[in-house]
């Protein structure tokens, strides 16, 4: 029993406000986090002003947690008290259907949201099913891994799942909180990397995270030139753009993955899909076991959000330059 503080939207795209709840006794199963890092993702924003006609009001925002494990349920074994973790988008499933018992937990019908009507991580604590919370490896500082847990899983399950080899010519359109880990994580598995961004300012460090080839993607001439070029494109963009000059881009058999999510529906000619033997796909997060491969990838090979820290308090400041595409390249909320 206990309270939790944290900040609060209140209605669609308010600012958030101070905001307390009751815990009640912890479940058998839970485990509860004292937080020190959350990220800021896209997603929260996109709860914050109700986007996806899902938010229920008030609630706090933040899916990216690493902390210490601050309590455990009666039956939790595998975890410990003090010992840091983490905590991504989801937080429990039924565990018993086909996709739960395959290891495939991110596919369940049943998924919660960790802060999906209920509260997240900008808060001083959170609680979660313990099946959801990970070890994070020690080569992993928390600022730096906290983003890993939505942003950087979610480009990395497609890049892995989908076969990504050093023959791979990718393209990752956008370089924000997703894209920035996607450059790096393609590069870990030996891909030719293309960027598509509409901010000429991020060449250089694009570059330096491990892009070979960087394209402005306001020019529509470039995207146009770009005919024939790729296996697979992962978009992690949340803004609609002309699909089709991307599925133009794509060598036959080749994929454009929907990771980011745009605002209206893609309309999309059918014609250079079945001559090329081409496929639009989207992919969600990713399971307890493949987080877990990512963050051991992640630590041997480098892979870590570049992020801007603020303290809690300044979450609303941190929102804004998040909506005003200024972050380089997470914006981390500290306790
Ligand atoms: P972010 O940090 O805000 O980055 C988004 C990037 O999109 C920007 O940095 C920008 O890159 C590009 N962009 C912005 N406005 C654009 C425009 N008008 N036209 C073209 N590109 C534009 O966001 P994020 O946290 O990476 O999240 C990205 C998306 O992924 C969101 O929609 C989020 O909800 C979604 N998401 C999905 C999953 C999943 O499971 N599938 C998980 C997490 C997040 P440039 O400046 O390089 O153009
Ligand atoms: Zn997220």
């Amino acid at each position: 029993m206990g309270q939790i503080q944290g900040l609060a939207a209140h209605a669609a795209g308010a600012e958030l406000l101070s905001f307390r709840y009751e815990t009640g006794n912890l479940g058998s199963y839970e485990v509860e986090i004292a937080i020190s890092h959350c990220g800021i993702c896209h997603s929260d924003l996109h709860l914050i002003s109700n986007d996806w006609g899902i938010s229920q009001y008030p609630f706090i925002p933040g899916h990216e947690i690493v902390g210490e494990v601050a309590a455990v349920g009666r039956q939790v074994k595998h975890l410990k008290v003090g010992q840091r973790v983490g905590l991504g988008w989801q937080s429990n499933s039924c565990g018993v259907c086909e996709w739960c018992t395959q290891g495939l937990e991110n596919l369940c019908a049943l998924s919660e949201g960790t802060c999906v009507h209920r509260h997240g991580g900008y808060a001083d604590r959170v609680r979660a099913n313990s099946r959801f919370v990970l070890p994070i490896p020690d080569a992993l500082d928390s600022e730096n891994a906290a983003p890993l847990l939505c942003g950087g899983i979610t480009v990395y399950n497609p890049i892995r799942s989908f076969g990504v080899n050093p023959s791979s010519r990718v393209g990752i359109v956008g370089v924000g909180g997703l894209g920035h880990m996607a450059i790096q994580f393609a590069r870990a598995f030996g891909a030719e990397i293309t960027v598509f961004s509409t901010s000429s300012d991020k060449e250089a460090e694009a570059r330096e995270l491990g892009a070979h080839h960087f394209l402005n993607s306001r020019e529509s001439k470039n995207l146009k030139d770009a005919a024939g070029r790729f296996d697979f494109i992962l978009n992690t963009a949340n803004a609609d753009q002309d699909w089709n000059l991307y599925i133009q881009a794509l060598r036959p058999t080749g994929q454009l993955c929907f990771v980011g999510i745009p605002p209206n529906p893609a309309s999309l000619q059918v014609f250079p899909l079945i001559a090329g033997g081409r496929s639009v796909i989207g992919s969600p997060i990713g399971s307890p076991r493949q987080i877990a491969e990512m963050l051991d990838v992640a630590a041997r090979h480098g892979v870590k959000a570049k992020t801007e820290l603020f303290p809690m308090a300044k979450v609303n400041e941190a929102i804004e330059k998040v909506k005003k595409n200024k972050v380089r390249y997470r914006a981390v909320l500290g306790n």
